[in-house]
């Protein structure tokens, strides 16, 4: 893989740009690998990334049954922060909020990580209560959280209303240094650096069958032919359902449509991210100048890729009232994901009923943030064939034990 700099650049604009090589390789399955990835979203791609980068395990195929990154880690609205309140989940996402820092410098390959700070605002007494419990455990687990006043708030982000129609803005959780990252360039960055390390990414390859052989997978079964695989490692989000039936075991999870939508690009006018849980809309400005605004997940299980249209509504509703100055922008776009729910609202890195078998999935609304730390994580409980201290905590068997990692009361929402 040709190295990119600014001398690169240099060189390539006088030379018409005739040397750039493919980021990735095209390639075609092999007969078999030591371990098939089922996904080449972002938490795809970075468990394979890790595998290799950390564990030394490079003979490595991801399967995609469309383009990489076209899946929920291409659709999302970006956002990266640490602060939830439960250990096991500060601990994954903190880590992967450090890995996002060097994440350009680790995969060389920009991914403009923006850590313009992230603040959740209080509407509510309740949230309030809630926000300070979350900033205090913060404090504990070593993640840079506060809860700051309204004219804090207001300082930060002027174009916000402190006095909406229906909430007044009580203060806010605040992580200066969260922010966002481009999307697409986390996947291609992670696709360069696994098919350098001579990984195989196969795109329009689904898999329709998981294969065993005295309770272990002995492979998949695909749109392109049969698979031999060491290990399997099933990481397809609002798909996950349908694999976990392949391989013969059942998942609690939910699969349903979020929906998010951008506005015209304007001059910039709001540099920190606000998320605003009570009336439920969160907004962000893109390195373009497009609102990039946040909706809500539709209330049944579908797998549309478009989302129901009284939530932008909703949405629309909610962030005119935070931020009355967008109401006469034009809406750009709007486009929808599969997201895949857990119960507790926390995501599941586990071992499963089959024998070398590993899935991860459950990120639901908010996985996209926690991409370098769960392909970390992921790939060591694959390397190991046992999870390690980051994944343990996050077991499919929590919830025939009864150890819920709640996060859903704990953060009202997830993204
Ligand atoms: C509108 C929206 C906004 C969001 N906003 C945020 C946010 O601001 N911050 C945040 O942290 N998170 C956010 N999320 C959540 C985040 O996008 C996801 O949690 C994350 O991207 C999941 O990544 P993944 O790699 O698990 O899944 P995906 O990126 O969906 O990848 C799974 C891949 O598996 C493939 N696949 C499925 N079935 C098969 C098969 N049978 N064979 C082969 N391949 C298959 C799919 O084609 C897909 O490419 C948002 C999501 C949406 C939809």
């Amino acid at each position: 893989m040709k190295h990119y700099s600014a001398f690169a650049i240099a060189r390539e604009a006088l030379r018409g740009h005739t040397g750039w090589e493919r980021a990735w390789r095209k390639a075609s399955p092999k007969k078999r690998y030591d371990v098939v990835i089922v996904g080449a979203g972002g938490h795809g791609l970075a468990t394979a990334y890790y595998l290799g980068k950390n564990h030394g395990i490079r003979n490595v195929a991801i399967l995609e049954k469309g383009w990489l990154g076209g899946g929920n880690t291409g659709r999302n609205t970006t956002i990266i922060r640490s602060n939830y309140l439960q250990d096991p989940s500060a601990a994954i996402y903190e880590k992967a909020r450090s890995l996002y820092e060097t994440m350009s410098q680790d995969l060389n390959y920009n991914v403009m990580y923006s850590p313009r700070g992230v603040m959740m605002l209080a509407q509510t007494e309740h949230e309030v209560r809630g926000y300070r419990r979350t900033a205090h455990a913060n404090a504990l687990q070593g993640v840079d959280t506060q809860f700051i006043s309204p004219e804090r708030v207001k300082e930060l982000c002027p174009i916000i209303e402190l006095r909406g129609p229906r909430y007044p803005v009580l203060g806010a959780l605040w992580q200066p240094r969260a922010g966002t990252a481009r999307h697409d360039a986390v996947a291609w960055g992670y696709a360069r650096a696994c098919s350098d390390m001579g990984m195989d990414i196969i795109q329009k390859c689904e898999v329709t069958g998981v294969r065993s052989e005295n309770g272990q997978v002995s492979g998949v079964e695909t749109s392109q032919g049969a698979i031999d695989c060491g290990k399997l490692c099933i990481v397809v989000a609002g798909h996950s359902g349908h694999l976990a039936e392949m391989a013969g075991f059942r998942l609690p999870i939910e699969s349903v449509a979020l929906q998010a939508l951008v506005s015209e690009p304007i001059k910039p006018c709001m540099d920190v991210v606000v998320m605003a849980n009570t009336v439920h809309g969160y907004m962000s400005q893109s390195d373009k100048g497009e609102m990039v605004i946040g909706g809500g997940a539709d209330g049944y299980n579908n797998y549309t890729q478009r989302g129901s249209f009284h939530h932008i509504e909703e949405t629309v509703r909610a962030l005119i009232e935070t931020f009355p100055m967008i109401s006469r922008l034009k809406m750009l776009r709007q486009w929808g994901g599969i997201v895949d729910m857990t119960g507790d609202r926390s995501p599941i890195i586990s071992k499963t009923p089959l024998g070398n078998c590993f899935i991860n999935c459950g990120w639901g609304t908010g996985g996209f943030k926690a991409i370098p730390g769960s392909g970390w994580a992921t790939a060591e409980m694959v390397a190991r064939g046992e999870p390690g201290p980051l994944a343990a905590e996050f077991c499919m068997n929590r919830f025939r034990e009864g150890r819920f990692i709640d996060e859903s009361v704990a953060a009202g929402v997830a993204h």
